[in-house]
C-alpha cells in the first residue's frame, strides 16, 4: 500500500522516463519528507525503515532529486528519471532492513514493468553525481536487487579490455575531467566493490563523498577486474558486440 505525502516541488518532464535513481537519506520518512520540503526538493517515493512507501510526486512529473548529474550522456536526469529515497540512518553504511528492501524491490519491479526501464539505467545517486553524493551508500544491497532483475551485477563473461576511463565512460559515468574520473572510480566501488569504501561519520561523508587519494584505484588489480566484468555486462545489456 502506498501512502500519499505530496510535495509541491516538481515541474514538467522534458524527456521520456528511462532511468531509476535510488537515494538514501539519514532520516525516517516523516523527518526526511519535512527536510525535502525545507530544501524545496522532492522525490517520487520515500521508503521508510519499516517498508512503508510514501509517494510525494506523481511519476508523470519531474521531481527534484538528482541535482547536477550525468549518466550515459544525459545531464537532465530529473527529466528522465523516477527518484526513490530509502531511509537509512548511516546513509547506507550498515545493513538495510529486510522488510524495507522487500518493499523497495516490489516498488522497483512495478516501476520497471510499467516504464520499461533497462537494467543499465538503474543507478544510485552516487553513480550520477560521484563528485557530490555518497548515497545510497556502500552497504546498499545492489547485488540482492540484481539477483531479482533490478540492475546489473557481475557475470561470468569477460570481453575485450579497454582502459579504465573508457570502461567507466561506457558504463555511464562522467569522465570528462581528472576529478570526475577519480570520483567515478570511487562511485563504481561504492556500487560494485564496496569493500574498497571506508565507513565515515555521516557529516564527513556528505561533505567529502570521495577521498583525495582514490587515483590509485585506477591501477588496482581488483578494481580493474571488477570494472572489466561490469563493463562486459553493460555491453551485453546494451547489445554491443562483445
Ligand atoms: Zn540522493
Amino acid at each position: 500500500m502506498i501512502m500519499y505525502r505530496p510535495l509541491p516541488f516538481f515541474n514538467e518532464r522534458k524527456l521520456p522516463i528511462s532511468t531509476l535513481v535510488i537515494h538514501s537519506m539519514a532520516h525516517n520518512a516523516d523527518e526526511g519528507i519535512k527536510q525535502l520540503e525545507a530544501l524545496q526538493l522532492s522525490a517520487h517515493y520515500v521508503v521508510d525503515y519499516d517498508g512503508t512507501i510514501y509517494q510525494c510526486v506523481s511519476e508523470d512529473k519531474r521531481a527534484w532529486h538528482a541535482g547536477v548529474s550525468y549518466w550515459r550522456g544525459e545531464t537532465d536526469i530529473n527529466s528522465c528519471s523516477i527518484g526513490i529515497e530509502v531511509c537509512h540512518r548511516s546513509l547506507g553504511q550498515s545493513k538495510f532492513n529486510k522488510k524495507q528492501i522487500a518493499s523497495l524491490i516490489e516498488l522497483c519491479h512495478d516501476i520497471i514493468r510499467r516504464r520499461q526501464i533497462a537494467p543499465t539505467m538503474i543507478v544510485g545517486h552516487s553513480d550520477i553525481a560521484p563528485e557530490r553524493k555518497p548515497d545510497p551508500g556502500k552497504d546498499f544491497p545492489w547485488k540482492e536487487l540484481a539477483a531479482d532483475n533490478i540492475g546489473i551485477w557481475y557475470g561470468s563473461r569477460f570481453c575485450a579490455q579497454a582502459d579504465a576511463v573508457e570502461m567507466l565512460s561506457t558504463i555511464g559515468y562522467k569522465t570528462d575531467t581528472e576529478q570526475a574520473v577519480q570520483a567515478s572510480a570511487y562511485a563504481f566501488c561504492r556500487h560494485f566493490l564496496p569493500k574498497k569504501i571506508i565507513k565515515l561519520p555521516v557529516k564527513k561523508l556528505v561533505d567529502n563523498p570521495y577521498p583525495d587519494d582514490c587515483k590509485k584505484l585506477l591501477s588496482d588489480g581488483e578494481f580493474m577486474t571488477a570494472l572489466q566484468n561490469i563493463y562486459c555486462q553493460y555491453r551485453i545489456y546494451s547489445k554491443t558486440n562483445c
